[in-house]
């Protein structure tokens, strides 16, 4: 029998689940090793060992044990680094920090490190205690979090006749083709999906930019609107499924303005 090797790395919660009586199962999004699931031992009866630690997106140091990189990880100790609480203290803000959270967990493999995911947690979830949630913010993040995962979606130029975008006749997204189709090679049919060139140089703008001018950034309802579709369909083709945390923040935006 090998021994188990021990490791220390700073982690956000995605999520944890009760197994058995008193212990839990959680996933984390680690700096070091990608998402791993490990078991918290004890869990809910050792309110010293782990006081509410375990509660989604929060952002802790964790010490773990394993055999290997394939068999499950056992939390010895996990700390909080960063809990929050501004962000649990406003339910559009909790709302949004989950579907940043799920999304990560969606688009993260087990075990693989990806530094670009991480980082963009580690950038959002403050921003989202500083900031009020808005469409730029949270557009932006899914056009990050696809580019970082390696799904960046086209959109800098035609994906067939590779002519930058310019102003003027509208564009068409194909997820399959995973980008955008000019007017001329889009020959689109009546479903087909259409974004205009201001849609999509604020998308462009948005992958990059620096956090602080994010909040210079409006988006009018149609440019809003617009991105949307563009963006949630493309993640929904990519994962094979609809977010369902997502549905959640989009109908309490729609209804408690
Ligand atoms: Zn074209």
């Amino acid at each position: 029998m090998s021994a188990r090797e021990t490791h220390k790395t700073a982690g956000f919660v995605l999520r944890s689940l009760q197994y058995g009586e008193s212990d839990l199962i959680v996933t984390f999004y680690t700096r070091e090793f990608g998402k791993i699931k490990g078991i918290a031992k004890g869990a809910k009866r050792s309110r010293k060992r782990f006081a509410n630690v375990f509660e989604p997106f929060s952002l802790t140091q964790i010490i773990f044990s394993r055999r290997n990189r394939d068999s499950l990880a056992f939390i010895d100790a996990c700390d909080i680094l960063d809990h929050f609480a501004a962000i649990r203290m406003d339910l559009e803000k909790t709302l949004t920090a989950s579907y940043f959270i799920d999304l990560a967990e969606h688009f993260s493999p087990e075990g693989k490190r990806n530094d670009g995911v991480f980082a963009l947690l580690l950038d959002f979830l403050p921003l989202l205690t500083r900031e009020n949630v808005s469409e730029p913010i949270i557009r932006f993040f899914e056009m990050r979090l696809l580019k970082a995962a390696g799904f960046e979606p086209e959109l800098a130029a035609c994906v067939r006749c590779k002519t930058p975008v310019a102003n003027g006749s509208p564009y068409y997204f194909f997820p399959k083709e995973g980008g955008i189709f000019c007017t001329a090679c889009a020959r689109p049919q009546r479903y087909d999906q259409s974004i205009s060139a201001g849609a999509v140089r604020t998308l462009l703008l948005g992958k990059d930019m620096d956090l602080e001018k994010m909040k210079m950034i409006s988006m009018t309802e149609s440019l809003a609107s617009e991105s949307r579709s563009i963006l949630c369909g493309f993640i929904s083709y990519v994962l094979g499924r609809e977010v369902q945390s997502l549905k959640v923040l989009e109908q309490v935006r729609r209804y408690c303005p």
